[in-house]
């Protein structure tokens, strides 16, 4: 996009990609819909000190105008009916395709990995691997973020920037799964469920979240526990609180238990709870309590009640740790915001150089968020740098 909008204000353009082919990170975006934005985006989907500094961003490239931007090029988007994503109709894919047929008569250049840049008096000289140098009046960094390194992700383009003097935050993982400790979960692997999630240490909620949670073998995943851990340095040794019915409170919870219970007194247990929870949760949640298999609901005791109640709307797992930055589907760090001007995306320390993307130190909810603003910020810097 950077490319691109320079290309429109004017500028005689080259992009260079490390790969064959630009965009593979983003093909697996948002489990590989390719949102580019989200219905719900607002300011507040960004976190951090730092959450304004995409506000101009957004402005200069609103929801509207990035949907329109798509379909004029012939690849609409479309509401996908989950988690508010939007997503390119035909796939990511004709998404990268209307990025690649906007460019227009800019070059570009596959396979051309940058390793070293260097500023001159008014030009830049960017070399690749290889040895090959290209010199540029203005340069547009937008290498992406450090994680996932199996797609790519590499922190080559935080070093450049690092070496034209810019200061990184340090990169850290955003948008991760979670271990859990506790080894029964395991046998919730494959279920889904929409849940409110609140991350405790000593006593203090530091972070809650409310979505999909999936339980998987060995690890918890899905919207609500990517937009749990955002800004969480460590979630080793912290409580995860899982609320099962979180449009409900605990009292309601306790007279629809009391009802199911009290309706179906002849009944396992387990076969009664069927209309409340998935019977895999039901069955760990009544082992929990120490209900014997195959026990009939009038067997199910007081005390045993209260604890499933508890269960349901406060289920409290010890987490082990995340999976970490190697398997983070976005990552936080970067160059920092301070010595960026929001409204161009020009470094405030090196005139003619522009960052844009992932490489900038952002925090934002998972579904689209990053990816509208890596696209706004690098619409802007693109605008910018390319005005001459
Ligand atoms: C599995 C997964 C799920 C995700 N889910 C979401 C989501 O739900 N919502 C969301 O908003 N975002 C999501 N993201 C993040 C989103 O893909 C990124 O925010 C977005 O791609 C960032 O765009 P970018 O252009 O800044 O960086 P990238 O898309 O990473 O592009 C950077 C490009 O620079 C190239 N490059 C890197 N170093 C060099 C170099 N030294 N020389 C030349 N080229 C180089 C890379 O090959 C790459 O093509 C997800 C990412 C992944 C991988």
């Amino acid at each position: 996009m950077a490319a691109v909008s320079a290309g429109r204000a004017g500028a005689r353009v080259a992009l260079a990609e490390k790969n064959e082919l630009p965009g593979r990170k983003y093909l697996y975006a948002a489990m590989g819909r390719g949102a580019l934005t989200n219905r719900n985006l607002t300011l507040d989907s960004f976190h951090g000190r730092q959450a304004r500094f995409v506000a101009d961003a957004l402005a200069a490239f609103p929801a509207d105008d990035l949907r329109r931007w798509f379909a004029d090029h012939g690849e609409p988007l479309e509401d996908w009916p989950h988690y508010g994503l939007v997503v390119p109709r035909g796939g990511p894919e004709s998404a990268l395709a209307a990025l690649a047929s906007a460019l227009g008569d800019a070059a570009f250049l596959g396979d051309h990995r940058a390793v070293a840049v260097a500023r001159n008096s008014d030009s830049f000289a960017v070399t690749f691997d290889g040895g090959h140098v290209i010199t540029a009046r203005r340069l547009v960094l937008a290498a992406g973020a450090p994680n996932l390194p199996q797609l790519g992700g590499e922190t080559t383009g935080l070093a450049l920037a690092r070496s034209l003097g810019h200061d990184l935050a340090p990169p850290r993982p955003m948008h991760m799964a979670l271990t859990p400790a506790d080894p029964w979960l395991a046998e919730l692997a494959g279920l889904w469920m929409d849940v409110r999630l609140g991350l405790w240490r000593d006593g203090t909620e530091l972070a809650a979240a409310q979505g999909s949670l999936l339980f998987t073998r060995g690890y918890l995943t899905g919207e609500a526990v990517f937009n749990l851990g955002q800004q969480q340095d460590s979630f080793a040794g912290a409580t995860l609180q899982v609320d099962f019915f979180p449009e409900l409170d605990s009292g309601d919870v306790a007279e629809w238990l009391h009802r199911t219970l009290g309706g179906r007194t002849q009944v396992p247990a387990q076969q009664a709870l069927d209309d409340m929870l998935p019977p895999a949760l039901a069955r760990c949640l009544l082992a929990r309590q120490r209900v014997k298999p195959g026990a009939r609901s009038r067997q199910v005791e007081l005390r045993q009640r209260q604890g499933l109640v508890e269960d349901m709307t406060a289920l409290r797992l010890t987490l082990a740790g995340s999976l970490g930055l190697g398997a983070a589907e976005a990552c936080g760090g970067g160059v920092k915001l301070s010595a960026v001007n929001p409204r161009t995306m020009e470094s405030r320390l090196v005139p003619g150089l522009y960052i844009a993307g992932q490489m900038l130190d952002l925090c934002a909810d998972w579904g689209g968020a990053l990816q509208h603003a890596s696209l706004a910020t690098g619409l802007l810097a693109g605008r910018h740098a390319g005005g001459v």
